[in-house]
């Protein structure tokens, strides 16, 4: 980071701003807003400040600046077409120890103004630290978007009753859920749609019936195949409610990091043959966190019932009482063939789909391999990398032609996706030369040809 996004306090401030533009103006109103006692220099004043006159006090000099001038001051801002006299006050400033802003001069700031949502006693700050003010406003007309108006009266009900909530709630765990019932439910409703009364009714009733909560809950969430934008927006809903997180290697760390900034993350590996943290132990913690009250969010790599294992996830949970949900996830079938433009069935080519296990035990599959001979059915196997050879030679002795087409997407969804194609016969040896990394997902069946023709139009 740049610069560190700090609120400051300024109501009965001094402050100070050199020069009397249409870009002084528009500081001089954020300045006003935050209830700073401000005084103006500059020669003369253009029209903006007459307007911003009839609306706030604030001092006027119609002078030039003149060294001496920020002795009082705890921030000055220069908004002056003259370099020399903005070098002046940056100066000053900086001998005095306080904060200064020259509008344009990125070199002359210890400070810099944000894009504002204002909303208060709620407000947003966007910047970017000066790369890009552009960017930055774009990013604030979106937030703008997403918050109505009456955000701030929600922000006012929550300041009036504080003490309240603070007050009803047993232990931190407990406060921070009472208030997320206020905020993400009907209560919030009630103040946008501007029926605050209902609301202090419905948050008397709350506190009222208010208990801690003896027994937290389980998500099981399906986080999708690596690339975050790919969650479902219940999944990161309650990810963001989560006191726990668990998760493995196929998540990706940024998925990871849209949890809560204070929930506790651990990690319970899962690399082939290298099983950190052992299924039946996980199923324990899941119970054992619960049992404590704790809200968990198990994260699972693609969808947490395709090779997940969820379902023996849930089945322990279930036995122990313990409330949970199951949030579906992009399996990687559906993510690794839409970014590597393989459509799993297609009119001409597939009518059915088979999701596949690849993942060997003793060095064998035991699969019926005569189940798997229809030209028209798309094959996917799912943790066959170390297996491939077999998988290719398998097929084939069963009666798939050597010419079958197949596909190996690597890390799909990822910025280091790889699409490898080739055929039953060619495959084993072409994976020798290029050497894909896990996670990868193989695709057989003719629908692996249409990729050359589709993948332009991809999202790959
Ligand atoms: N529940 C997961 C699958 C877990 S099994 C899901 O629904 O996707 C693990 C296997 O999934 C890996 O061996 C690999 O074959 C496949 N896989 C998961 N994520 C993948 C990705 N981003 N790219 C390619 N294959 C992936």
């Amino acid at each position: 980071m740049d610069f560190l996004p700090i609120n400051l306090r300024l109501r009965d401030q001094a402050v100070v701003l050199i020069g009397a533009g249409v870009i002084a103006a528009r500081k001089a109103r954020f300045l006003l807003g935050a209830g700073a006692k401000l005084t103006v220099i500059a020669p003369r004043q253009e029209s903006a400040f007459a307007a911003l006159g009839q609306e706030y006090d604030f001092r006027f000099e119609a002078r030039s600046y003149a060294s001496g001038d920020l002795a009082d001051a705890v921030m000055v801002i220069a908004a002056t077409p003259h370099r020399s006299v903005n070098e002046a006050v940056y100066r000053e400033a900086r001998e005095r120890g306080i904060p200064v802003n020259v509008v344009d001069s990125p070199d002359l700031c210890s400070f810099i103004f944000p894009a504002i949502v204002d909303r208060s006693p709620l407000t947003v700050a966007i910047s970017s630290s000066g790369a890009s003010p552009v960017l930055a406003r774009s990013v604030r007309s979106r937030i703008e978007a997403m918050l109505p108006a009456a955000t701030a009266e929600v922000a006012r009900f929550c300041r009036l009753h504080r003490d309240r909530i603070r007050a009803a709630a047993t232990g931190e765990d407990d406060r921070r859920r009472l208030w997320e019932q206020v905020i993400d439910g009907p209560i919030a409703q009630l103040i946008l749609s501007n029926r605050w009364q209902a609301a202090e009714q419905a948050l008397a009733e709350l506190l009222e019936s208010h208990k801690p909560a003896t027994v937290g809950e389980v998500y099981l969430i399906g986080a999708g195949p690596g690339d975050p934008e790919l969650m479902t927006f219940k999944a990161l809903r309650l990810l963001q409610r989560a006191d726990v997180v668990l998760h493995d290697r196929l998540v990706n760390p940024e998925i990871v990091a849209m949890a809560r900034r204070d929930a506790e993350k651990h990690y319970v590996g899962k690399r082939r043959s290298e099983h950190s943290v052992p299924q039946d132990k996980i199923n324990e913690t899941l119970v054992a966190l619960a049992r404590e009250g704790k809200f968990v969010a198990r994260l699972k790599g693609g969808d947490p019932f395709v090779f997940g294992r969820g379902g023996e996830e849930i089945e322990e949970l279930a036995q122990a009482g313990i409330p949970f949900q199951v949030v579906p996830g992009i399996t990687a079938a559906n993510a690794a063939a839409c970014y590597a433009g393989i459509p799993l069935t297609h009119r001409d080519y597939a009518q059915s789909v088979r999701f596949v296990t690849g993942h060997t035990k003793d060095g064998k599959l035991s699969h019926r391999w005569e189940d798997y001979l229809s030209e028209s059915e798309t094959l996917v196997f799912y943790m066959g990398l170390v297996g491939l050879a077999i998988i290719c030679e398998e097929l084939q002795r069963a009666g798939r032609a050597a010419d079958t087409p197949i596909a190996l997407v690597e890390r799909a969804t990822s910025p280091q996706q790889r699409l490898i194609t080739g055929t039953l016969a060619t495959m084993p040896q072409l994976v020798e030369q290029v050497k894909p990394q896990p996670p990868t997902l193989i695709i057989v069946g003719s629908v692996v040809d249409l990729a050359a023709r589709l993948r332009w139009y991809g999202s790959g």
